[in-house]
């Protein structure tokens, strides 16, 4: 009669694989790099044969630098936009004027291009 023991060893076999995230963090406080150890969550994904936490997966941060990078975008856009009155406070200022001593002329349709351009239309 044969032991069952060979069959249990061969199951230990994918015990290789390592428990722990693979990426290496600093550790606390302001010297904290200095003492860079592995990350200590447990694994949740294997890439090209490295292990990652959910935080540390390369998709996940991706997809984090991606998302912050929309957020600074839309920032970067409203602050342009709020600018907008500003930088044409003169042209806008010298069209009022011109308005006050005459009615005739295309100062309506400059004023509505100037308008469009205030409000960030062309965008
Ligand atoms: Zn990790």
């Amino acid at each position: 009669m044969k032991s069952t023991v060979e069959t249990q060893k061969a199951s230990t076999a994918d015990s290789t694989k390592p428990k722990r995230c693979s990426v290496m963090v600093p550790g606390e406080g302001s010297w904290g790099s200095f003492h860079m150890h592995n990350c200590r969550r447990p694994v949740k994904t294997e890439r090209e044969g490295k292990y990652y936490c959910t935080v540390h997966d390369p998709e996940n941060e991706k997809l984090r630098r991606e998302k912050l990078h929309a957020k600074w975008d839309a920032k970067s856009k409203a602050r342009r936009k709020a600018e907008l009155p500003r930088l044409y406070a003169h042209e806008m200022l010298a069209l009022l004027t011109e308005s006050q001593t005459s009615i005739e002329g295309d100062w309506r349709e400059r004023r509505d291009a100037l308008l469009r351009k205030i409000n960030g239309d062309g965008e």
